[in-house]
């Protein structure tokens, strides 16, 4: 940073031509973001081919993403290093394992006892002059808010990031009516405008290159496609969005945290847009998952120290905003949806993935994730937490996710709300197979597996067998189209000896 023990930012902009000014000052903060990026040519890889009902084929697309080095490095490289962040907040808290124990039992407290809270919440909403609907599931919900919309002759709506406005395809069925829908999240703006669906809970955009930005932004809103400079683009999308914003009809929030006893709820946002989606329009209408409740005003304290640092490794979201009731000559309306959670929630296996807050710290873990994007799932939920959501909704459609998974078990560890996660994935496999929803060449092969690993003389007769195959077989038999292992995969060479062989020769024979 310093040239013969000269601070950079004191150097005149004329020496330093990667250098950002506004207003005379130098933008250091983010100096290493405002260089110019030199990446190869490389396209963005996009996401899983969806076709209908047919399971969606993760390693397909992974290996797109995987075929792209300057994507997957980055991929790679950013949720690692929110990950390590994430590790350094944890070591600052001496109490941290007591917290997310705290914070799992309250999670299953309030999910145990739904029902109450969820009454408790709508008496207190109402008293509050909120007006409260519940949607059993996505139509419902998208049909509700557009009779909200309707009923105020709203034709723009201001939204912030909600991942249960995903699940629900609102934008798609908000433009099908005619009722223009506008992010207010970077991260989710680039996506909308990129016809693309968010790759992670908390950074949709993650996957993308910030030449890729330049890229949207130069088709959609006029940018310099060759000024990939994030100042630039953040504030050229600013720009584009604030009179929008200004203009438009409606707001609408998704929620963090549901409180029973208040009948109030949290969003939590770094860039202030969920406040404005909330405040500048006089109507706000709040998307709210049912299991986002929790009891009491106390326990948010909890929440709010274990989501920010689980998910980008910082103290505290920069804005944790709390709504009570309609802004003086405004309306609000919270819409309670259910979509499947009821069912989720009477699953013995499954259940206590509602505890889940949505940090994304299983997803910034997981070698699988960071290496394929999340984009390649095909699902609204991705990483670790979607192999165990997303086949809840449509066994079949998602039932290769739960097989996208080394089960190193790191997602659980991170968990802060202590989800069994890779339990969860390995008792999808199981329960995925009972269903036959597993192809027929891998169960006859598990099957086959399973026959020899229980009985000792054949599987030692097999294992000396494949000894010697090994050194004989021509390399088609392992490295063909056909073989989805011998893909960027080295068979090993075999030991001379076997531990058992060994074992048995060097215990004399005893056991
Ligand atoms: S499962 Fe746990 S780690 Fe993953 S997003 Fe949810 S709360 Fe975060």
């Amino acid at each position: 940073m310093t040239r013969q023990g000269e601070p950079r930012s004191a150097r005149p902009a004329s020496e330093d031509r990667d250098a950002i000014f506004r207003d005379g000052r130098r933008l250091d903060h983010a100096e290493a973001s405002s260089k110019p990026l030199h990446t190869p040519a490389e396209a963005q890889p996009r996401g899983a081919r969806l076709r209908g009902n047919r399971p969606v084929d993760q390693a397909e697309a992974a290996g797109r993403f995987i075929a792209a080095p300057a994507h997957q490095k980055m991929h790679d490289e950013r949720l690692w290093d929110l990950r390590q962040k994430r590790d350094r907040e944890m070591h600052g808290i001496e109490e941290w394992e007591e917290l997310r124990a705290l914070a799992s039992a309250v999670k299953e407290h309030a999910l145990t006892h739904l029902d109450a809270y969820l009454e408790e919440f709508e008496a207190n909403a109402t008293r509050n002059g909120v007006h409260v609907h519940w949607a059993r599931g996505a139509a419902e919900h998208n049909r509700l808010v557009h009779g909200i919309l309707a009923d105020h002759g709203a034709r723009s709506l201001i939204k912030s990031k909600s991942m249960l406005t995903e699940e629900c395809g609102f934008r798609h069925y908000m433009s099908s009516v005619g009722i223009e829908v506008i992010e207010t999240d970077l991260g989710e703006r680039i996506q909308q405008l990129d016809n693309e669906d968010p790759s992670h809970v908390v950074v949709p955009a993650v996957h993308k290159l910030r030449t890729d930005v330049a890229q949207v932004f130069a088709a959609t809103i006029g940018t310099d496609p060759d000024n990939s400079d994030v100042h630039y683009l953040a504030e050229a999308q600013r720009q584009s969005n604030r009179p929008l914003i200004l203009a438009a009809d409606a707001g609408m929030t998704g929620c963090n945290f549901a409180i029973a006893e208040t009948g109030t709820f949290v969003v939590c946002t770094n860039e202030g847009n969920a406040d404005l989606s909330a405040n500048v329009p006089k109507l706000h209408i709040a998307s709210i998952g049912i299991e986002k409740i929790i009891p009491r005003l106390d326990d948010l304290a909890v929440f709010v120290r274990l989501l920010s640092r689980s998910a980008l490794g910082s103290p505290i979201t920069q804005y944790t905003s709390h709504f009570r009731g309609p802004r003086e000559g405004g309306e609000m309306h919270i819409v309670l949806v259910d979509n499947g959670r009821s069912a989720r929630l009477g699953m013995a296996e499954f259940w206590t993935s509602l505890k889940c807050i949505r940090c994304g710290a299983c997803m910034n873990t997981c070698p699988v994730y960071r290496r394929s994007g999340g984009l390649s799932y095909g699902a609204t939920y991705s990483g670790p937490i979607g192999l165990i959501i997303d086949p809840t909704f449509n066994a079949r459609k998602y039932s290769n996710l739960p097989f996208a998974s080394t089960l190193n078990g790191s997602c659980s560890n991170v968990c802060p709300v202590k989800i069994n996660i890779h339990e969860q994935i390995y008792a999808w496999r199981r329960e995925l197979v009972k269903q036959h929803e597993v192809p027929f060449a891998k169960k006859a092969a598990m099957k086959a597996a399973g026959e020899l690993l229980s009985r000792p003389a054949a599987y030692r007769a097999a294992i000396a067998a494949t000894r010697t195959a090994l050194d004989h077989l021509p390399d088609f038999v392992v490295y063909n189209p056909l073989n989805a292992w011998g893909k960027g995969r080295e068979v090993p060479q075999p030991p001379r000896q076997t531990f058992h062989a060994w074992y048995h020769a060097s215990r004399g024979g005893k056991s």
